[in-house]
């Protein structure tokens, strides 16, 4: 049995007898090193209601490595998924040690008998040259969170001193722009702050070269709800970058919705009714769903699950997860009669979230969408009618 999920009760027998199947991961979020040398004011991670990361242990071991490899291969070939992506994550990633890293993933690929599609996400204060030779020789992308200015960057994101770690980021970055390096660079993670100037942070992020850029909107729900106008802030970087000639880089948000309002999906949680197919690992071996739910209450991401004894097939019928995959059918009510729900998708799950009342609810972030989609929906149909 899983644990109890009190907030999305599904009928899932219902929805089997309907059709509905349960769709395979197809990417695995390891938590390899559970500490960070960052304090970042709103990291989900470690300033949320959830402390369980301070029962885990600091470093992933070698044996739950091995075991969440063979869960991945084992769910692969059960599926028949030719390839998968696996993202290192934290904490910090690095502070497992570069040439751990590449010691664990060079062992998993040889193991899974699937294709392995690695990346990391990393707050690249330890992003040296000797960290992405490591990086290079096991073949892992790089994403780094920055912020924008250096300004607007180290407001947030601080050593553990409280000195702001732009300067680092930015030696980093240059590093992994540049040859021999360049090919390993995924992109750039940027958390919306309305506060900072839109077009300024949009500039500052473009200077750093970024193939991608996520924007990323602050964690938040119902009970802690945003502050400011993210939807200005979000359109004033959409038409910055779509008026450009040829866009010097690409903004996943921005395509997601361009994407949906056209009749395709989307590839992100943020927007769409797409099927979320994501699974946690956590330092200790533990099967998570998405952490960024640890913003909505202690043990929201609990499947109950272990990579050592479990495969990740249980975790499919968790109703947290199946509630990710099932589209129109988790969304509230009044998703449901809204113009735009099929680009939307009620939004960030986590976003949803409402005491007493759970995750059927519109995303706090409502009106903003709203905002956004109506925008590009105009700018779309004045070139498309031009
Ligand atoms: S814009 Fe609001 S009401 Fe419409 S789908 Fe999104 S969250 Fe639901």
């Amino acid at each position: 049995m899983h644990p109890r999920w009190p907030y999305h009760s599904l009928d899932l027998a219902g929805l089997k007898a309907g059709g509905w199947r349960p769709q395979p991961f197809r990417e695995f979020v390891l938590k390899v090193h559970q500490r960070c040398n960052l304090a970042c004011t709103y990291c989900y991670v470690y300033e949320s209601p959830d402390r369980s990361w301070r029962e885990r242990p600091r470093l992933m071991s070698d044996e739950v490595w091995r075991a969440a490899g063979e869960r991945i291969g084992e769910h692969a070939a059960r599926h028949g998924l030719a390839g998968v992506r696996v993202v290192l994550h934290g904490g910090e990633p690095l502070l497992a040690g570069p040439a751990r890293l590449r010691r664990q993933v060079t062992a998993m690929r040889a193991t899974t008998g699937c294709e392995l599609r690695v990346s990391m996400q990393t707050n690249g204060v330890g992003l040296d040259e000797r960290a992405l030779a490591e990086l290079a020789a096991a073949d892992i992308r790089v994403g780094v969170s920055v912020d924008g200015t250096a300004q607007d960057h180290d407001r947030h994101r601080v050593l553990r001193d409280g000195r702001g770690s732009h300067a680092a980021v930015t030696g980093a970055l240059r590093l992994l722009a540049s040859e021999p390096f360049r090919h390993l660079y995924g992109g750039l993670l940027c958390t919306v702050d309305p506060a900072s100037d839109p077009v300024r942070t949009y500039r500052a992020l473009l200077s750093h070269e970024p193939p991608a850029i996520d924007l990323l909107l602050p964690h938040a729900n119902w009970a802690s709800p945003p502050s400011g106008d993210v939807a200005a802030w979000l359109i004033a970087v959409f038409d910055e970058w779509y008026a450009a000639p040829s866009r010097p880089t690409r903004i996943r948000l921005f395509e997601d919705v361009m994407n949906l309002l056209l009749g395709g999906s989307s590839g992100s949680e943020q927007v769409g009714l797409s099927p979320v197919a994501i699974a946690v690992v956590e330092s200790d071996g533990d099967i998570e769903q998405v952490d960024a739910l640890k913003s909505a209450y202690a043990g929201a991401c609990a499947t109950g699950r272990n990579v050592r004894t479990d495969a990740f097939d249980t975790v499919l019928t968790h109703p947290g997860v199946a509630a990710r995959q099932i589209g129109v059918a988790a969304l509230a009510d009044g998703c449901l009669t809204c113009p735009v729900h099929r680009v939307c998708g009620g939004g960030h799950y986590a976003h949803r979230y409402r005491p007493g009342d759970g995750f059927r609810n519109p995303t706090v972030y409502c009106a903003d969408m709203s905002r956004l989609i109506g925008h590009v929906r105009e700018r779309l149909r004045a070139d498309l009618t031009r």
